[in-house]
């Protein structure tokens, strides 16, 4: 069943108006792992703080639907109470009471920030709490800075929260989470699009060729 539909979505950046978001096309449905890949300042990041509701930004176009409500109409505890989870790549950034609002995990944001083997290993299990009864997971660079043990922990771990009602969407920069997850989906991110979207193959295909074996330029 259809979980988010994501059609047309523009955005700019609040303060600066600068356009960020590009017409995005996304469509999850029940049961599916997505992942988005591209290069850094493609806007990754930038979406899924949209998709959560961010203040940085502002919706310019679009109609974004999430478990058949007008996700763009509600505040981001009201998405978070929907059963939308947004980790952020660089929490550290955001104060506090934002975290609280958007229903972050201190333990979890620890582990991320640390990078330390500690603070790696937590984190595949502060996930799995953090996520709890989440309907759509989006997990943003989950992986950057892990070691080999730890990717492989945190990859069985997202793997082990796929239930056939819900959906994880991962953004990630590094090839080699595909090799422990295999996404139905990969999505290719260019200056605030989505510019192509395959199955696992062209996950392969950027691995071989890079991001210009994929672009649009
Ligand atoms: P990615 O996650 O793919 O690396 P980002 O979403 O972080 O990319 O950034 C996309 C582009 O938008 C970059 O050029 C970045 O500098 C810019 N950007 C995003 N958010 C802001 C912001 N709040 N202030 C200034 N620039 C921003
Ligand atoms: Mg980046
Ligand atoms: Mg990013």
């Amino acid at each position: 069943e259809l979980l988010l539909e994501v059609r047309g979505l523009s955005a700019v950046i609040a303060e600066s108006k600068k356009e960020v978001l590009r017409s995005v096309d996304l469509t999850v449905h029940q049961g599916e792992i997505h992942a988005i890949m591209g290069r850094n300042g493609s806007g990754k990041s930038t979406f899924s703080k949209v998709l959560a509701g961010h203040p940085q930004y502002e919706v310019t176009g679009g109609v974004v639907t999430f478990k058949g409500q007008n996700l763009l109409d509600m505040d981001p505890e009201e998405r978070s109470h929907a059963g939308l989870f947004t980790s952020f790549q660089d929490p550290v950034e955001i104060p506090d009471p934002k975290l609280a609002m958007l229903n972050m995990e201190k333990g979890f944001l620890d582990g991320h920030v640390n990078g330390a083997s500690g603070g790696q290993k937590k984190r595949s299990e502060i996930l799995q709490l953090a996520v709890l009864g989440a309907d759509l997971c989006i997990l943003d660079e989950i992986d950057s800075g892990l070691d080999v043990d730890a990717l492989q922990d945190v990859a069985k771990a997202i793997n082990g929260l796929l239930t056939p009602d819900n959906s994880i969407l991962m953004i990630t920069h590094y090839r080699r989470l595909l090799d422990y997850i295999k996404p139905a989906y990969v999505h290719i991110m260019e200056d605030g699009r989505i510019i192509k979207t395959g199955d696992a193959s062209l996950a392969k295909q950027l691995e071989e060729g890079g991001f210009k074996a994929v672009s649009a330029t």
